[in-house]
């Protein structure tokens, strides 16, 4: 049988609002853990947009969305906090006892007494194109998504996808690239006028619609061309290309927590009440999942964040229910924390502090090597922290 780890509150998803609330938990000093089905966390933040400007968080004029997801991060431990990566919470069901159990890529893996879901929009997948050559050159000059200009440096690109995430992804990189293809599926541009007509002023784009990439072609090491048919004429063209940059949508598998059969809004909103709990006792929602009203709230960081702060109180009274229902500004606090964000490290698993949890499929973040292209992450202590508890 396996041993399973229990804990005081699991977390579900690593997005904005989830690494504000594994940061809360810490405030209200509630044992936590935070799981995340992608390998890194952040949510929609390096999905979207990881390299464009936030300018809408209280407090901060602008700042890059993969800088963001970094520091969110670097909140979340201040009270080194776990939160382990490649764990996709396939059911929660609830125990005699009250409490839940976790199954984590298909196994039952972990039992805590309180679940907050802060799944967002749910898993998150790029959709591919199925054609020839993509799989084989993912990453080696197709991309779903842009987290570095270097790539694209005086290259011939094409985008696949000509809608308002083709057009954006375009512009993003018409700065520095050499030439760019734009390949629409059917007859019309869909995008918004604004951005179509920002890529057409910088003369180096051709807009090609009614276009269906066929192949990705390559010399075993990189791509070289892209074999596309004219769908009104059944024409193919081979056009000479270095990056493919797919931008045809995602794929969103919404929460499916089937044991819990949790009450919903439009199918797709968990709903809750005021105090963020959801229709089964003991488990909270929290940012783009929930909806606390028969309304269509709008799905932001801030409003995210604020949710996150009112449910981890209403976890905490669930907890302890004679616990208050705030602990006290985090001005009380000295946690140590510099201003300016330190230079992530990397720890190996034997230099980290915190138990491995679990063997391992499921793999810690501060275990993760990390890549000069993504933005890296690190649970190390944070120099000179003293830890002074709120109850
Ligand atoms: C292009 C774009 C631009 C945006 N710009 C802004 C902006 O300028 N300002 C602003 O305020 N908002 C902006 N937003 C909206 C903002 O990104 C969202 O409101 C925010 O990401 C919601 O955070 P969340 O944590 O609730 O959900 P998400 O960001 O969706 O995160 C949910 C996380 O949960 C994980 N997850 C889901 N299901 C499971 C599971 N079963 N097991 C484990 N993990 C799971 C997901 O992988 C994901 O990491 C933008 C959104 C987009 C798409």
């Amino acid at each position: 049988m396996i041993k399973m780890e229990k804990h005081d509150l699991v977390i579900v998803g690593a997005g904005p609002t989830g690494l504000f609330a594994t940061f809360c938990a810490g405030l209200r000093d509630i044992e936590s853990l935070t799981l995340e089905s992608l390998d890194t966390p952040g949510g929609q933040i390096p999905k979207f947009y990881p390299i464009k400007m936030v300018y809408d968080m209280a407090g901060i004029p602008g700042i890059e969305g993969k800088d963001l997801a970094e520091a969110l991060y670097k909140q979340a431990q201040l009270f080194h906090a776990k939160i382990v990566t490649n764990s996709k919470v396939t059911d929660v069901k609830q125990n005699q006892d009250g409490t839940f159990t976790l199954e984590v890529n298909g196994q039952p893996a972990y039992t805590s007494k309180s679940v907050l879901l802060t799944t967002g929009i749910g898993s998150l997948t790029p959709k591919k194109m199925k054609v020839d050559g993509e799989d084989q050159y993912a990453e080696k000059g197709v991309y779903y998504s842009i987290t570095s200009m270097d790539v694209f440096k005086g290259k011939r690109v094409a985008v696949v996808g000509g809608g308002d995430a083709g057009f954006d992804s375009a512009n993003q990189v018409s700065g520095v690239a050499q030439k760019i293809y734009v390949l629409e599926y059917s007859e019309v541009i869909r995008a918004a006028e604004r951005d179509v007509e920002e890529l057409k002023s910088t003369g180096k784009a051709q807009i090609l619609t009614n276009s269906a990439v066929q192949k990705v072609i390559g010399d075993g090491s990189k791509v070289t061309q892209l074999l596309v048919i004219n769908r009104k004429t059944n024409e193919t063209t081979t056009l000479d290309v270095d990056v493919v940059v797919v931008a045809i949508g995602h794929n969103a598998e919404p929460h499916a927590f089937k044991s819990l059969n949790l009450e919903t809004f439009m199918e797709r909103y968990v709903k809750v009440t005021d105090d963020f709990q959801t229709s089964v006792k003991g488990v909270f929602a929290a940012g783009d999942v929930c909806q606390t009203k028969n309304a269509i709230k709008l799905g932001l960081l801030a409003v995210g964040a604020a949710e996150a702060y009112a449910a981890v109180d209403n976890v905490k009274k669930y907890l302890n229910p004679n616990a208050s229902m705030f602990g006290q500004h985090s001005t009380n606090l000295n946690l140590g924390a510099q201003s300016n964000t330190p230079k992530p490290q990397t720890q190996t698993p034997q230099q980290a502090d915190t138990p491995i949890i679990q063997q391992d499929q499921h793999r810690e973040v501060y275990a993760t090597p990390q890549t000069a292209q993504k933005p890296s992450y690190t649970a190390g202590d944070t120099p000179g922290a003293s830890k002074k508890k709120v109850k």
